[in-house]
């Protein structure tokens, strides 16, 4: 048994997804864990068994006694476990049936039913994982792309918190160097070279730019990227919709934030999900030929997305831009359709970045336009040896960071005594601990991070 985590309670929850599965899995995290699950299970003595070994045996009911599930048992003794307490995972068959009467077993003997992001919040609390970690696994979870998954994982392994760490460490030099300083104030001596400060705060400045920088693609990488299809009737927006749809059409989605009357489909390309905003508006022939509905519809899916498929007829002898997409150009992708068409073809394409002919009919240049849309919108900046913030608290806490590093540099330039400058130092080290959970983090906080979590996490 181990008394690490200060828990009271041993909790109990079924781990894997609701519905009918070969296996299902009950975990049990607390000091009681091994002497509640050997209270139901049949096989070798429990608490007697050394950590990570896993036991063959039958769940029985402690009230009459009657056979439940034949089971596997896997024992994870903390502090070497998930949660860093007693952990004891019992997989059985998986019927939401036999998986409810395991748990009922398990609560009868003397566990509780976990909360929401319960496990994971104990697995912070005794240090096991960092609160960026900890938020990492969430995301993880949820993630339904490689790039979402890449993000995460990178954060789960640390890479995120470990780059903070550093920012951390050579801030809290300094501000100990300046509270020394404090303590002579009589002698007028300066322990911490202002020049090499400086420095650091310009570096710490920089570091902490490309981290924000990260937000918009780790937003990307997050939410998607928002892609609308506009053209003018006829042009083969339909069609174009369809051939990207083809194979790697996705489930519509309910996406957060969307209503249900903008259905939104997703494509997945090479790892980074796109959303084609307002499918129904493309689909919905009538809406484009009453223009101005259309129109409206139409600048206003422009202004929201991120990348705009410019859809034009190649052979259309009359072919004038829309001008009001005039504004949106850097985010725009012209694409010249239907080149098997053997009408009077406009000449060759000026700009590879922003212009490509396709034929969404035949399906032809439809790849090329695929990776024409990853280059626009992602280019070349998901490296994995980059730290990407995809978490809006971290982003905002850097921001807070960031205007404390203007303070102390303004500070400084204003030649501010040590006093005062310690203060803006503690605070822009108050928000780089908030990230990791290095300083107190509001108890309210706490519970907002882990209640997103699915109850078995
Ligand atoms: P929308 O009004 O912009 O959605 O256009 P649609 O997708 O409904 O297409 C209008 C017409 O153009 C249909 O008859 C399509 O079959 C035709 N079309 C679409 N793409 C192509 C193409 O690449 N080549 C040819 N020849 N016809 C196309």
């Amino acid at each position: 048994m181990n008394h690490l985590s200060g828990f009271e309670d041993t909790i109990v929850a079924i781990a894997t997804p609701p519905g009918v599965g070969a296996i299902g899995v009950i975990r049990l995290s607390g000091s009681d864990a091994l002497a509640i699950a050997g209270k139901i299970f049949k096989g070798r003595e429990l608490t007697l068994q050394p950590s990570h070994t896993v036991h063959f045996g039958h769940i029985i009911d402690p009230g009459g006694g009657e056979f439940i599930d034949e089971v596997v048992v896997t024992i994870f003794k903390g502090p070497k476990s998930y949660t860093g307490e007693d952990v004891v995972e019992i997989s059985g068959h998986g019927s939401p049936y036999i998986l409810r009467k395991i748990l009922e077993a398990a609560v009868a003997t003397g566990a509780r039913l976990a909360r929401a992001g319960e496990y994971t919040q104990r697995a912070f609390l005794n240090g096991k994982l960092d609160l960026a970690q900890a938020e990492a696994v969430a995301d993880l979870i949820a993630a339904d792309s490689k790039a979402q998954q890449q993000a995460a994982l990178q954060q789960l392994r640390g890479g995120f918190s470990g780059e903070l760490a550093q920012l951390r460490d050579q801030l809290i030099n300094f501000a100990a160097l300046i509270e020394l300083e404090l303590d002579f104030s009589d002698e007028d001596v300066e322990f911490a070279d202002r020049a090499q400060f400086k420095s650091l705060i310009a570096n710490l400045k920089s570091q902490i730019s490309n981290l924000l920088n990260s937000f918009q693609l780790g937003n990307v990488i997050k939410n998607g990227v928002a892609v609308a299809i506009i053209g003018k009737p006829n042009v083969g927006k339909s069609t174009l919709l369809n051939a990207l749809l083809n194979e790697e059409r996705a489930i519509v989605s309910d996406i957060a934030g969307t209503t249900r009357d903008t259905i939104e489909e997703t494509l997945n390309i090479k790892g980074v999900l796109f959303r084609l905003i307002d499918t129904a508006g493309i689909r919905e022939h009538t809406l484009d030929q009453i223009e101005s509905i259309g129109i409206k519809r139409s600048k206003q899916n422009a202004e929201k997305a991120a990348l705009i498929l410019h859809l034009s007829d190649i052979t259309d002898p009359d072919n004038t831009p829309i001008d009001w997409l005039a504004p949106f150009a850097d985010k725009t992708i012209t694409v010249w359709n239907k080149t098997d068409h053997k009408g009077n073809q406009k000449s060759a394409i000026r700009n590879k970045e922003s212009e490509i002919a396709i034929s969404a009919k035949n399906n032809t240049g439809i790849e090329a336009l695929k990776d024409l849309m990853y280059e626009k919108a992602i280019g070349d900046t998901i490296k994995t040896e980059n730290t990407i913030v995809t978490n809006a608290r971290h982003y905002e806490a850097l921001a807070k960071m960031m205007e404390s590093l203007q303070a102390i540099e303004t500070g400084m330039e204003q030649g501010l005594t040590g006093d005062l400058l310690s203060i803006d130092i503690r605070r822009a080290l108050h928000y780089l601990g908030a990230i990791t959970g290095q300083v107190e983090v509001d108890r309210d906080i706490l519970g907002t991070i882990f209640g997103k979590f699915c109850i078995g996490k």
